[in-house]
Order: structure tokens, then C-alpha cells, then sequence
């Protein structure tokens, strides 16, 4: 074994150790010497709750009940059928399931995993967060922590101990419909957020009823697709696959990640969950992972049935299994099961594979505590809709609002101002949430729990409901939401003009869109607005940066809401009434057009715009608002860098700081961002790549300083040999508007 790879198995082996116990161990050697084929397979079995539900959402069937869990010893179950049920209703719901698992022979306890992606989407009145993109613009790991363990706790206390999240595909293209669910396009914001949420999922250790075991999703580059349309090809040279993809999973592997979700696509001709080489060799091999590694839905009969590189249902489940899968998420049918039991009775898959599989797949169950007590934790209950997770959700909403625009400081509006608020998500409150939330799709209404508030709710409580008038009705898809007459007549009695654009909630495939141009009834409202000459506030709820480019000048200003969750419209409200001073930065470069899709960390030849021979410009990268951007109501100014020493060598460091100050007349909160930029190097170096970042806060002409510190592993890149290297040479180090230059060797 080459040495890093043995140095990764080593450190697997320690925080395997340090997570189970020898009697866990024990339990399950035990259990895997008692156990038939049947018994096996069905541990590697994972069926929808649909399967074994009634019509009737959260009323499971006893029949089929027993059929899944009896005849076919399913290992495990995930979902809700519909929409979201009460924390109560769960906790019926896991203990059939464990009454029932408790009937077959060797009475092994069945997992429950679900989305909780930005908050417990699948019980009603639970707290949710920002979507991880609004999420990576508060840029606050802490904040991160804090919303995964009211997660974890909202999910322990429905019964619930294994969380589909985090996602940590990285944000790199727009039009791909899961963007709101990614941490945004830099890889380093990506494995910090993630690895933040990781640990605060699972820390306590995994049987305390505050935890539950994470998922790491969706391994590997999901988000890479060449069209930008969920579930299609990603076609990726490994070296890029190694610099911006899998730095997240082998962060989040070192954070003790006990599971895994695999990429329901294909990259480079080789569907992901076929794919010995990424499962066993870099995954398992090379990043050291031992937990369980489980398909995404239905995907490994579409190795038949979509991919067509498995010529029968068999040949597609012996292809998976031998590739490293461990627990097939089938998830409507039993088909998997009697596949596998027939592939392994024909030699096609080794028993010891499948020993490897269920052993894992037992040790998570013990790990969460599964082998000692299945039933829902009475003490987990007190766990659920505290009503410090309010407070919480509104920080979170609140450092996530990004402020685009603020033309002749038009913001913050005075409170005795008259407004008018209209557009699609005025009155929507799904355009506030998004994706997973009370429903997969998180357009249904009915679900949301009374009392949230809209954009319109929040404005008339804090200007006074005599000063706010609206013209929207209804949902986001209501035709009177863009009558644009109707704005204009409104207009008349207001002193400016809030106009909520942008989507409605959408997840994975349904997300999917020909064009990231806002919709022309949207900017046709827009055009509308700025035509009474009254003064126009865009709110953009969005999951995913839609062109705003020709409308954008004519708002005085504009605000990135994204889908922040329960509290998105209170957070929107507080920042334009300047009830909070804004602190969110843009996660992605947001973009002017279609032809203009460059994102930040660009190579030096996206840079330059070749005109005419050697007549060049350097503005390749001119997105409309460039990443980091983020406007505050105070000013912060940066002094002079710096720099511990001008060079360092070998494993030493250097200390970057800087003196930032308040310079305004408002206390606010501020990131300070560290970029890098190496000039020569064998790969083609990044214009920027970001490094370190600290959120501060400074009361009004407060002053402090920031102080990084870097080494040669944050100067690294992956090399044309695929190692990570740190070549010598000249680097300058950027921070706000301030840059300086040192030198590493070796
Ligand atoms: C999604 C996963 C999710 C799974 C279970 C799939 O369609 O791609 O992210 O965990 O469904 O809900």
C-alpha cells in the first residue's frame, strides 16, 4: 500500500474506533454468524414508505407492513409518502415499524432516513433554515452548526435517526435545479459549511437523542451535469474532478461522516454507481471511508433501464453491488431483493461482499443506538420546536439576505414611508422556503405551519398596515400577480415600490428550466414599476441566480433573499427597514447572460478577452455581481496587509492580517475574505482562489484586526500527475481592496 493510502486507512480505522464500541462490534459479528442469505439481502434493501403505507399518508397497511419487513427483511425505510406529518404521527409510525421488525428472527431494527436538507422537512411546525446556498452567503460556520443540530434534534424527536444531508456537490452550474441545495461554487466554503453541519448532525455521539447519523451527497460531481439539467452527463478530466468535487468528501470523511449517497448520474460514460473505481478505489481505498454507501433512488435499475451499460435487472444490481454499493434505495418494489438473492446464489456476487455490506450496514444501526433501543426517545420529544430555534431561523434568514443593489442609499426605507409590495412571491410562501420543505417540492401551501408570514405580512406589521398596500392575490402562480395595470394604478398612493420577483419552489427534476432568463411577465412588472417613477425595490426569492441584467438598472435597489426559510420575510423586512444591517455575500458569481457564465476562480486565460491579435482586455469575468459581493448599510475600509514575513518555506506558515474598521454610522457584521493567487504553476493557476474567511462585527467606528494564518496545503492544487502539490513560486495574497505579494519553497 502506497503510504498516503495507508496513512487514510489508519485514520479510518481511528474514527471508526472512536465512534463504535467493542460491544457494538461484538453485537453485530454475532448477528452477521446468525444470519441467512435472505436476512442479508434484505439489510441491503430500502423501500419507500408508500410500500408500505395506505392511501392514507403516515396510516401504514399491516399487511404490507409485514410483507416488507418479514418476507423480505427489509433493512431499512426512507421518505413520507406525500407531505409532512406531526412529530407525533412519526413516532406511531417508527414504533409499527419497529414492533414489526421486532417479530423476525433475529429482530434487527429497521433505519429510517429522510431529507432533512435545510431544516426536518417532513414534520409539520418544524424549524426551517436557509436553503445551504442563502446558508454560504451568512458565511458562519457556527450558524451552520447551530441550524443542523436544532435539525438533528427536530429529526431524533419524530423518531427519525439517519439525515439525507448534507448536500456537498459543488455550485458551479447555475442552471442545474439542486443549486439551492449546494453550499455555491467555491470549493473551500463548501467543505468548511459542510464539514460544519457534518459534525453538528452527528456530534454527542450518534445513540444521544440529539444526534443523527449525516449523509454525505451526492459522491460524485452530481453537479457537473454539461447541460445543467438534473440527473444528465457530466463529462469531467479527473483533474478537475480532484480540485473542485472531491475535496468536499475527503473533508467530510476525515469529519467521521458515517454515511454516503451516491450520484444518480454518469460521468464520462461510466454511471456513478457502477463505478468500482470511484466507490472502492478512491472512496473507500483512498479517502479511507467505512460507513455505508447507498444508492439514490432507484438507481440501480436504471443502470438497465436508463444508462444501458447493464444489459438485464440482474446484470444492473451485480454491477452495483460489486462496484462497492452497500444499501440499494430500490425503493418501490422488491425486485432488488430477489435480484441480489439470485446473483449470489449464481456466483455472481461474492458472499464475503456482501458481509462487507450488511456488517456496515449493522454497524450503523448500532451506532445510532438502533441495536439498544429502536423506539422513539421519550427524552428526544422535548427536543422539538423550541422556541429558541425561531430566533435562530430569523438570525440565520437575516445573515443570509444579500443586499445587490442600494442606488443613492435608497435603503433603508424610513418607516413612515407608504409602499406598495407586489409581484409573484408578495403573498407566496412557498417562494420563500423552496425545495424540501413540508413537501418534496415544497410548493404545497397547506402544509406550511399557520401563522408564516409573506413579504406583504412582515412589511404592513413593521410599517403599519395603513402604509402597505398590495396588488398580489394568492400563490406565486396567480395571473393577478402580474397584472401590471393593476401596479400602475396602485402605484399612485405609495412613495416607492417593492416588487417580489424570482421562482417558485421546485426540487431536482421538476426544477428543471431551458433558460436562466427571468420570465417576462416578471420583468415586464419590473418595467411596469419603474414606469410610475416611483422608486423600485427588487426581493429576489430564487434557488438559483436568474438574469436580471436589462431590469436591474431600473431598481434603486435590490435584495437577494434566496429561500431562507421560516423566516425569510421577517429577515426581509428587518434589512429593508434597517432593523438589521446586511452581511450576506454572494456564494456564486451571479451572472449577466448566458454567454457570460465565468465563475470567479477563472483561469487567467477566461480573464483575458482577446479582441484582436495582441489588442486584449482583462475583463473576461464580468458577472453582474461578482462573487463575495454584498453591500452593508455602514462602510467597512481595509488597511494596508500584512504579511508575517515576505516568503516561507517547507511546512511553515504565514500570518496574514489586516486592520478593518467601521467606518460608518451603523454597527454591522462583516466577512473578511482571504484570497490566493499563484502566478506560475504547472497547471494553468486560478486567478483567485478563496482560502480563509472570518465573519467579524464592529460596533460604529470600531476597528479590528483579522489575522490568517496559511500554509502550503492552502496553496495546493491538483497537479496533471492527479497529486496535490504546492509548486514553488510568487503568490499574491488578496483581502477586500488591499493585496500583497510572498514567496513558498520547498
Ligand atoms: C434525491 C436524493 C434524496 C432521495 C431520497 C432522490 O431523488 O436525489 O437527494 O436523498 O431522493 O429522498
Amino acid at each position: 500500500m502506497k503510504k498516503p493510502l495507508l496513512l487514510a486507512a489508519l485514520l479510518s480505522l481511528a474514527i471508526a474506533a472512536a465512534t463504535q464500541t467493542p460491544a457494538d462490534r461484538q453485537k453485530v459479528e454475532s448477528l452477521l454468524r446468525q444470519m441467512t442469505l435472505d436476512e442479508k439481502v434484505g439489510q441491503m434493501t430500502q423501500v419507500t414508505l408508500g410500500v408500505v403505507s395506505t392511501q392514507q399518508d403516515g396510516v401504514l397497511d399491516p399487511t404490507a407492513l409485514a410483507k416488507a419487513i418479514n418476507e423480505y427483511k427489509v433493512g431499512s425505510i426512507l421518505n413520507v409518502t406525500n407531505h409532512a406529518l406531526t412529530a407525533q404521527q412519526w413516532r406511531t409510525v417508527q414504533t409499527q415499524i419497529q414492533d414489526e421488525a421486532k417479530k423476525t428472527r433475529l429482530k434487527i431494527p429497521v433505519i429510517y432516513g429522510l431529507d432533512g436538507i435545510h431544516g426536518q422537512t417532513y414534520t409539520l411546525e418544524s424549524t426551517l433554515f436557509p436553503q445551504s446556498i442563502g446558508m454560504a452567503a451568512a458565511r458562519n460556520p457556527e450558524l451552520v452548526a447551530a441550524a443542523a443540530k436544532v435539525t438533528a434534534k427536530e429529526l431524533r424527536a419524530s423518531g427519525v435517526r439517519w439525515n439525507f444531508a448534507p448536500v456537498l456537490d459543488c455550485g458551479r452550474q447555475p442552471l442545474w435545479s439542486r443549486f439551492p441545495e449546494t453550499y455555491g461554487e467555491d470549493v473551500y466554503i463548501g467543505r468548511t459549511l459542510g464539514v460544519a453541519a457534518i459534525k453538528a448532525y452527528e456530534e454527542d455521539g450518534l445513540k444521544n437523542p440529539t444526534a443523527v447519523a449525516s449523509c454525505m451527497k451526492h459522491y460524485l460531481a452530481y453537479s457537473a451535469s454539461r447541460t445543467g439539467k438534473d440527473r444528465t452527463p457530466i463529462y469531467l478530466p479527473e483533474t478537475e474532478m480532484r480540485e473542485y468535487y472531491l475535496p468536499q468528501f475527503r473533508a467530510a470523511v476525515k469529519a467521521g461522516a458515517t454515511t454516503l449517497m451516491v450520484n444518480s448520474s454518469e460521468i464520462n460514460g461510466t454511471p456513478v454507481h457502477a463505478s468500482k473505481y470511484l466507490l472502492t478505489d478512491v472512496l473507500r481505498r483512498e479517502l479511507g471511508f467505512e460507513g455505508v454507501i447507498v444508492t439514490d433512488w432507484e438507481d440501480i435499475i436504471r443502470l438497465h433501464t436508463r444508462h444501458n451499460v447493464a444489459p438485464t435487472p440482474r446484470a444492473a444490481v451485480v454491477m452495483a453491488i460489486n462496484a462497492g454499493i452497500d444499501m440499494s434505495m430500490v425503493p418501490t418494489d422488491f425486485s432488488f431483493f430477489v435480484l441480489l438473492r439470485e446473483a449470489v446464489q449464481k456466483g455472481e456476487v461474492p458472499i464475503s461482499r456482501i458481509d462487507d455490506a450488511v456488517r456496515r450496514i449493522l454497524l450503523l444501526k448500532a451506532k445510532v443506538g438502533l441495536l439498544d433501543n429502536a423506539y422513539p426517545e421519550p427524552a428526544a420529544t422535548a427536543n422539538f420546536g423550541r422556541p429558541e430555534y425561531q430566533q435562530l431561523a430569523l438570525q440565520a434568514a437575516r445573515e443570509a439576505m444579500t443586499l445587490l443593489k442600494n442606488e443613492g442609499d435608497i435603503l433603508p426605507l424610513h418607516t413612515g414611508m407608504r409602499l406598495l409590495v407586489a409581484g409573484p412571491s408578495a403573498r407566496s410562501i412557498s417562494a420563500l422556503n423552496g425545495c424540501w420543505s413540508y413537501t418534496w417540492q415544497g410548493k404545497d401551501e397547506r402544509w406550511y405551519p399557520a401563522g408564516s408570514k409573506t413579504i406583504y405580512d412582515a412589511l404592513s406589521e413593521k410599517f403599519g398596515a395603513g402604509r402597505v398596500s398590495t396588488t398580489a392575490v394568492g400563490d406565486f402562480t396567480n395571473p393577478a400577480n402580474y397584472d401590471t395595470t393593476a401596479l400602475k394604478a396602485a402605484a399612485g398612493a405609495a412613495d416607492a415600490i417593492v416588487l417580489c420577483l424570482g421562482e417558485n419552489a421546485y426540487a431536482e427534476s421538476p426544477g428543471t428550466i431551458g433558460d436562466l432568463a427571468l420570465p417576462d411577465e416578471q420583468k415586464a412588472l419590473a418595467r411596469a414599476a419603474a414606469s410610475t417613477g416611483k422608486p423600485v425595490i427588487f426581493v429576489l426569492t430564487e434557488g438559483r441566480p436568474r438574469f436580471i441584467t436589462d431590469i436591474a438598472p431600473l431598481a434603486k435597489g435590490i435584495l437577494l433573499a434566496y429561500w431562507s426559510g421560516r423566516k425569510t420575510a421577517e429577515a426581509v423586512s428587518d434589512v429593508l427597514s434597517g432593523d438589521y444591517n446586511p452581511d450576506g455575500r454572494l456564494p456564486f458569481s451571479y451572472p449577466r447572460s448566458s454567454g457570460e457564465i465565468v465563475l470567479y476562480d477563472r483561469k487567467p486565460t477566461e480573464d483575458i478577452r482577446e479582441i484582436f491579435n495582441s489588442d486584449m482586455t482583462m475583463d473576461g469575468y464580468k458577472p453582474l455581481y461578482p462573487f463575495g459581493w454584498g453591500l452593508s448599510y455602514t462602510r467597512f475600509e481595509y488597511g494596508d496587509l500584512l504579511l508575517s514575513s515576505p516568503s516561507f518555506s517547507g511546512p511553515g506558515k504565514l500570518t496574514v492580517s489586516v486592520t478593518v474598521k467601521n467606518s460608518g454610522s451603523r454597527d454591522g457584521k462583516h466577512t473578511v475574505e482571504l484570497y490566493t493567487r499563484q502566478h506560475y504553476a504547472s497547471i494553468t493557476p486560478n486567478m483567485r482562489r478563496l482560502r480563509a474567511f472570518k465573519k467579524i462585527f464592529l460596533k460604529a467606528g470600531e476597528s479590528q484586526t483579522a489575522s490568517f494564518t496559511i500554509d502550503r496545503d492552502d496553496l495546493a492544487f491538483v497537479n496533471a500527475q492527479l497529486r496535490t502539490v504546492t509548486e514553488p513560486g510568487d503568490f499574491d495574497v488578496f483581502i477586500g481592496d488591499r493585496k500583497a505579494a510572498f514567496a513558498w519553497a520547498p
